[in-house]
């Protein structure tokens, strides 16, 4: 079924309802038959979300050390030509992986601001855009000093149009908040300028995999937009629960895909810790 643009976009105002700040995971093929295509939802998502700061991950995991690649990893004896290569973090330029062609919009989107952070950066447009997304530090990527920290102060909501938790970004914030014990071995190393030296900087974000997030449950409204599937969530409430939930079981974020090797790492460090 083919639709217009501002039918899309009163779908989305009613998504995003009073809320002051939006997160936006999405895969807008789900959302169906649009005129304009993936441009004209974007142009409904932004009307939608005019007078408000919506924000979006544009991740760049490709600059991630080699030795930390998974599905496909990369030959072990091409790691030190791969890290001689890496281009710089530009937030200008860098393209955002797997994030979505909607993510691609907003953050191409006039008025835009993107993060520092070479592999965890986000974007945003609208009022708060530049106090939510700046800084960004490097080391803590996902932590108490990172946008998320903020989003998570601020109760943005978080809508996931087409996609389910497995896209919450906000989720891994809950980790690293509750110290789960399989941080450290989900550090990574990213290449940095710093006084015109290329240098490699660590960051220790959450778990590398996020397949195990869909698992929590917290309250949530659902409605849809276009044919896409949609759950606003206040990221407080969904934080909150999921801290909870980690609290009582520090695996409980995780995967049961046998053939995953970061939750398995992380139910290693979990059983090591004593947990
Ligand atoms: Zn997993």
């Amino acid at each position: 079924m083919l639709r217009l643009p501002s039918e899309i976009r009163v779908a989305f105002a009613r998504a995003f309802g009073d809320a002051e700040v939006l997160v936006l995971h999405s895969a807008p093929r789900a959302i169906g038959w649009v005129g304009g295509g993936v441009e004209g939802i974007a142009h409904a998502l932004l009307e939608a979300a005019e007078g408000r700061t919506l924000v979006v991950p544009t991740f760049t995991v490709q600059r991630m050390d080699p030795s930390t690649w998974f599905n496909p990893g990369a030959p072990e004896d091409m790691w030190d030509a791969i890290r001689a290569e890496l281009p710089l973090y530009d937030p200008d330029r860098s393209p955002p992986r797997g994030m979505g062609r909607l993510a691609e919009q907003v953050w191409r989107a006039r008025g835009a601001v993107r993060s520092s952070h070479p592999v965890e950066s986000v974007a945003a447009v609208g009022p708060r855009a530049v106090e939510l997304v700046r800084p960004h530090p490097i080391d803590d990527p996902m932590g108490r000093r990172s946008p998320w920290a903020r989003l998570y102060e601020c109760d943005a909501r978080v809508v996931l149009v087409g996609v389910g938790l497995e896209r919450c970004s906000i989720l891994h914030h809950a980790e690293r908040m509750a110290e789960v014990p399989y941080l450290d071995s989900a550090a990574y190393a990213m290449p940095v300028e710093i006084d015109g030296e290329r240098r490699w900087v660590e960051a220790v974000s959450g778990n590398n995999c996020s397949d195990g997030f869909p698992s929590l449950s917290a309250p949530h409204t659902a409605l849809d937009v276009g044919d896409a599937r949609t759950m606003v969530y206040s990221a407080r409430v969904l934080v909150d629960a999921a801290r909870a939930a980690l609290a009582a079981d520090p695996g409980a974020l995780l995967c049961r895909r046998p053939e995953c090797a970061a939750c398995a790492a992380a139910r290693d460090d979990i059983q090591a810790a004593g947990r």
